[in-house]
Formats: structure tokens, C-alpha cells, sequence
């Protein structure tokens, strides 16, 4: 007689949200990107099969789902999965369509033994701090209701994911991407699923250690593989390679979330040692504080780049030269419609062949039946966010039309030697694809604008001779974040030399200085 198998379930509900964008993320742009369930979900995470239309062939859950499936006494439950762009908050209506679909696939899904959720850590709801935090209420709430309170529940987060107490003391254990830009999706999924399995089967005991730092900035670039994070990164891969921890993660935190308690944090897990748990989590705390003053590096104006893309003449015959739109970046939640970096080449690029990705479903409307070649006038961007950029006014030709999945239809136009990319969706612009998908070859052009700020090095590595940062002026400015509330002094903001104080405030543990000898233990 066979033994009973193990139902493990696994969901996910992921978006990073940037709390300054006045864009909203409703259901439509969940749906628009991914939402899918039960069994079709499932085989969406076999190796061959693409996970994330158009943004991830194997992210988190098929990491997951492909090392449950090695071991022969699983039987998994798949719930559901909800992706959308990086955008600004979600209504309220949506997120609650979001957690009924979650909830109510949960509550019928009969008797589980374990359960894996893929979060962002980063969401931002209408009138809500900790969106996640309510996930997992919600999600212990619905397991009690069918006398499954206490099941395994490990959840899996991006690096940018703001760690909050209710989620770190709402589930058995919590794991982070491990790489900036982020490449590791399959194995974070994966090392998730071997913990619940072990922890199911009694075989592990995770126990947790979380510290909170009030820093927004800070690590340089924050790349894995680049100091000052490179040694800490080492560290911790080094810890889990030894099988002294389950898992150690550092999150840096996304600057612009709503959350007043946000920043930088370390969350490490041990097999049921508490007190290493808490030393290894110090430790990876004070490294992490450590490159605190090591800021970000600034960028160049669009004047400035528009001019050095000019005299690159060499670098632009043998690839192009591409301008990040730092302000503008989308993949952090951007609106994608700023015409800074527009408006220059159009005024001082006019000789060289230059890509600019913009949103503006408006324009879209309003040109989608003008025929080929047509000419009009019309306003460029600046429209969904009109306190941080303005329209561009221009005389365009229309010189295609498309339409795709995610960037949903879209209008290639031109001026002079500039090609307006002007998406109805996401302006997602961060791989050469984005661009032959509108019918423009990225090898003959001599200047492309990329709205994003890591993961486009990677795809136009045999591109790009000449990559620049431009500061245009947005939502993703790293100093725009300090517009927002937070519950006490944080780094850069304002000059702080210690971070227990915040650490022990997110604990809700009373504050004793660190170096006192009167400092009361952590509760275990
Ligand atoms: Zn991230």
C-alpha cells in the first residue's frame, strides 16, 4: 500500500509598488500580465514552460514546484499566481480580489500539510502599511478557520522586500533573493521548498532571527557581485553551503514604499538554534550598517549624456550607446511617461537614430487610426504623473503600429531621427526585445533609452559600447523617497549612528543601548 502523500500548496502575489506614483495597479493589470490558477498553473512551472509571459521562463514557483516533484511523496496543490508590473499603489478592490482568490482556493483546497507563498515584500495597497503582513494574517486566519493554524508555511520574498514583524513572526520561514540584479528566482523557490519539505517531515526546525535597520541607502550599487556587498553576499552563501543555516538573507530594502518602518533588514534561519540564529543575524546586521556611507552613484543630466553620446561616434557605429532613465525607472514602479531624455534628443540628437520608450495611452487612443506616414501634432507624456514631468510638443509621423502582450498596442513615431516608442501598457523597456518587438532593429540604432536601472546591463551587454545614467527628474530619484513618512530617523536622511533602536521599535521590544550591560535578552 502506498503511504499518503504530502500536500504541499503553493500561491503567489507579487508586485513592487512605488508608493509616489500616482498610477494605480488595479485587477486589469494583474490579469494583463499574469494571473493564473489550479492546474494550469501547474504545468506553467514545468522547466520548458514559461512561468511569467514574457518576463520569466522559470521564476519562484517552478523552482519550487521542480524540487517538490523530485521527491516521490509529494502531491502538489497549486493555488494561484498573481503577477503585475512594478507600478503605483494597489486599490483596495484589487488587493481584496487578490486575497479572496488566495483565501478562498486555500479554504478549498481540503487537508494540506504544508503551504509555500512567493511574495514581493515590497506591495503597497490604498490605506495599508504592510500589505504582506496582511497576506499572511489573512492566510493564518483562513488555515484556522479549517483547524490548520499551525501548518508549515515558508514564504519567499525579493531582495528589495521590506520585512516587517507580522510577516517575520507570522511564518515559519522566510527566504530572499540572493542576487542584484535579481537571477536566482528558481533556486530562492527552490531552497523554500526543501525547507517546508524538511520542516513537514519533522526534519528541520526553522528558527528565525530578523534584524531591522533604519537605512534606505546605502551597499554602492548594492550588487551582489560587487563590493562593499560582495563579502556579505559570500557570507551567506557560505553559512548555507556548510549547513550551518536553513537560509540567511539581507533585503536593502525599496526605498519608496509607504510603510513608515522600512529599510534595510537581515532575516537568518537556523535548524532550531536560536541563540546562533541571533548572533549570525547581528553579525550579518553590523556588516550590512557598515556600507551605510558608501551611497549610490550620481547620475549625469540628459544634457550631458545627449552630448557625450554625440562624440561617442566609434561606439555608436559599433553598438549603440543606452541611457537609463534613472528617475523614470519602471521596473521599480515608474510611471514610464517622463519626456526629459525625449525632449533632448529631439532638440540636440537630431543625426543619430535614437530609441525612446514612453507610455501614454492617451496618444495611443488618439493616433491608433491615423494611417502609416500620417502627420500629426501632437502631446508626448506627461500626463499620468503632471507634477513630475510635462508633455512633449511635437510634429510626428506615424511610422508603425503594434500590438503585444504587456505593452498592449503600441506606436512607433518619428521626429527627425528619433523614434518616440509610445506603449498603451508598461513601458517595460529593458531588453533589446522590447524594441524589434515594435519593429525597430536595436543593432542600427545609435542611442536607446531604457527605463529601467540593472537588468538591462545584462540583456545589452553585446550592445551597448557607452551606458549612462541619466538623472531626468521622477518618482525613482533615490532622494524622492525622503517625501515620504517614516515612523524615525533613517539613513541618509537623517544622520543616525545606531540601529537598534529602530531594530528593537519594529521588534516591539523595549530600547536598551546596545552596549549596555542592562540590555534585556530578545524574546526567542
Ligand atoms: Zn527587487
Amino acid at each position: 500500500m502506498n503511504a499518503p502523500k504530502l500536500r504541499l500548496a503553493f500561491a503567489r502575489i507579487n508586485q513592487e509598488t512605488n508608493a509616489l506614483s500616482p498610477v494605480k495597479t488595479t485587477v486589469a493589470d494583474f490579469e494583463s500580465v499574469h494571473w493564473f490558477k489550479g492546474d494550469e498553473l501547474l504545468a506553467m512551472c514545468a522547466p520548458t514552460a514559461m512561468e511569467v509571459p514574457s518576463m520569466f521562463k522559470n521564476a519562484e514557483l517552478s523552482g519550487f514546484v521542480q524540487a517538490m516533484q523530485r521527491m516521490p511523496d509529494v502531491e502538489l496543490v497549486p493555488l494561484m499566481s498573481a503577477w503585475a508590473t512594478p507600478s503605483g499603489p494597489l486599490t483596495r478592490s484589487c488587493f481584496e480580489a487578490l486575497c479572496d482568490d488566495l483565501c478562498g482556493r486555500l479554504a478549498g483546497a481540503g487537508q494540506l500539510d504544508g503551504l509555500y507563498l512567493s511574495l514581493h515584500g515590497a506591495m503597497g495597497v490604498d490605506g495599508m502599511d504592510d500589505p504582506e503582513g496582511e497576506i499572511v494574517r489573512r492566510v493564518r486566519a483562513t488555515l484556522a478557520e479549517h483547524g490548520q493554524e499551525s501548518l508549515p508555511l515558508v514564504v519567499s520574498y525579493d531582495l528589495h522586500g521590506n520585512l516587517t514583524r507580522a510577516v517575520a513572526e507570522g511564518v515559519d520561514a522566510l527566504v530572499a533573493y540572493a542576487t542584484n540584479p535579481h537571477r536566482d528566482h528558481r533556486r530562492c523557490g527552490a531552497r523554500a521548498g526543501r525547507i517546508l519539505y524538511d520542516t513537514v517531515l519533522k526534519r528541520a526546525r526553522p528558527t528565525t532571527a530578523w534584524r531591522s535597520l533604519p537605512m534606505l541607502l546605502g551597499g554602492g550599487t548594492t550588487l551582489d557581485f560587487w563590493p562593499p556587498l560582495l563579502s556579505i553576499f559570500r557570507r551567506m552563501r557560505k553559512l548555507e553551503r556548510r549547513g550551518e543555516v536553513l537560509s540567511a538573507s539581507l533585503l536593502t530594502c525599496h526605498p519608496w514604499n509607504k510603510n513608515p518602518e522600512t529599510g534595510w533588514s537581515v532575516v537568518v534561519v537556523t535548524d532550531g538554534d536560536q541563540d546562533k540564529a541571533e548572533r549570525l543575524a547581528d553579525e550579518l546586521a553590523e556588516a550590512a550598517w557598515a556600507t551605510r556611507h558608501v551611497l549610490p552613484p550620481t547620475f549625469v543630466s540628459a544634457q550631458d549624456a545627449v552630448a557625450r553620446a554625440k562624440n561617442a561616434r566609434l561606439r555608436r557605429k559599433l553598438g549603440a550607446v543606452v541611457l537609463a532613465d534613472a528617475s523614470d525607472v519602471v521596473s521599480a514602479g515608474a510611471p514610464g511617461e517622463n519626456t526629459e531624455l525625449l525632449r533632448v534628443l529631439v532638440e540636440q540628437g537630431q543625426g543619430m537614430l535614437c530609441y525612446v520608450p514612453l507610455r501614454d495611452p492617451a496618444l495611443v487612443e488618439e493616433l491608433w487610426d491615423a494611417p502609416l506616414g500620417a502627420r500629426r501634432c501632437v502631446a508626448i507624456g506627461g500626463k499620468l504623473d503632471p507634477s513630475r514631468t510635462r508633455p512633449l510638443e511635437a510634429e510626428v509621423t506615424v511610422l508603425s503600429k503594434t500590438q503585444a502582450h504587456g505593452v498592449d498596442r503600441a506606436l512607433v513615431l518619428g521626429i527627425g531621427t528619433v523614434r518616440a516608442c509610445v506603449v498603451e501598457g508598461v513601458a517595460l523597456a529593458m531588453r533589446p526585445a522590447f524594441f524589434s518587438t515594435l519593429g525597430l532593429d536595436p543593432w542600427k540604432a545609435d542611442v536607446i533609452v531604457v527605463k529601467n536601472f540593472f537588468p538591462f546591463r545584462m540583456f545589452f551587454l553585446p550592445l551597448a559600447r557607452l551606458t549612462m545614467y541619466v538623472r531626468t527628474s521622477g518618482v525613482t530619484d533615490f532622494d524622492a523617497a525622503f517625501q515620504l513618512r517614516f515612523a524615525g530617523p533613517v539613513h541618509p536622511k537623517d544622520p543616525i549612528d545606531d540601529w537598534h533602536e529602530a531594530d528593537r521599535r519594529r521588534h516591539a521590544l523595549p530600547f536598551a543601548p546596545p552596549d549596555s550591560s542592562a540590555r534585556e535578552p530578545r524574546a526567542a
